[in-house]
């Protein structure tokens, strides 16, 4: 439970009538999960995406702060050091976190938060933030599609496409960890799958913050 400072953990505000929710999705490069995520920020305006902050250089068309904030070795170690990152991971020799600060916000205004980071990140977020964390892996529905979809990215040659074929593999091994596992054969149905997972785990009982009141209310009036 994201109730304890002490700890490092994220505090709520008791005051906010809902619980947000933390909403993780991992998916091997290629199962759609990127589109996924994107139609549902625009679909839902109770969910804001958490920008992490990574060593990468921005690829073009990235922006600062909008895709993720990019820092130095240096200063991403700051952070570190500075217990600035809820979560953190070396991914493919570069260094990926999540910042807190924007997290605790929204958490405590009762917005939900999307975080698109790797096994590795998902596994430290439930580690500290336990019933708090939502997560839902996205898989293709074969290899062969994965590998057309993998194609489809641009002119790679066959060993990079092979290269990226290992990777999503080693991605996929995590699948059981998840709270969630859907099969991306079809976006609208998966975006479908994805709200009805979200409509449900708001209305948990523990994220109904309000519900103590407002049943005492029910029974005295
Ligand atoms: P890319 O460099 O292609 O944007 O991302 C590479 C990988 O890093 C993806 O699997 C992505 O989900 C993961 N990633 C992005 N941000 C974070 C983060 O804040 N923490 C962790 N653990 N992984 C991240």
């Amino acid at each position: 439970m994201l109730n304890n400072a002490a700890e490092g953990n994220v505090m709520i505000d008791e005051t906010a009538k809902r619980r947000g929710v933390m909403l993780v999705f991992c998916a091997p490069s290629g199962a759609g999960k990127t589109t996924i995520t994107r139609q549902l920020l625009e679909k839902d305006n109770q969910i804001s995406l958490s920008v992490s902050a990574t060593t990468r250089p921005a690829r073009p068309g990235e922006d600062e702060g909008v895709h993720y904030f990019f820092k130095s070795v240096e200063g991403f170690k700051h952070m570190i050091a500075d217990d600035e990152l809820l979560e953190w991971a070396e991914v493919y020799g570069n260094y990926y976190g999540t910042p807190r600060q924007p997290v605790e916000d929204a958490l405590s205004s009762g917005h939900d938060v999307l975080f698109d980071i790797d096994w590795q990140g998902a596994r430290q977020l439930r580690e500290k933030a336990g019933d708090d964390v939502v997560s839902i892996f996205v898989l293709p529905p074969s290899s062969a599609e994965l590998e057309r979809r993998l194609r489809d990215r641009g002119q790679d040659e066959d060993d990079v496409i092979m290269k990226r074929m290992a990777k999503a593999g080693a991605e996929i091994s995590h699948w059981a960890e998840f709270d969630y596992v859907l099969i991306n054969d079809d976006l609208d149905r998966c975006l479908a799958s994805v709200e009805h997972i979200i409509g449900a785990e708001r209305l948990k009982r523990d994220r109904q913050q309000q519900l103590p009141t407002f049943v005492k209310k029910l029974l005295t009036e």
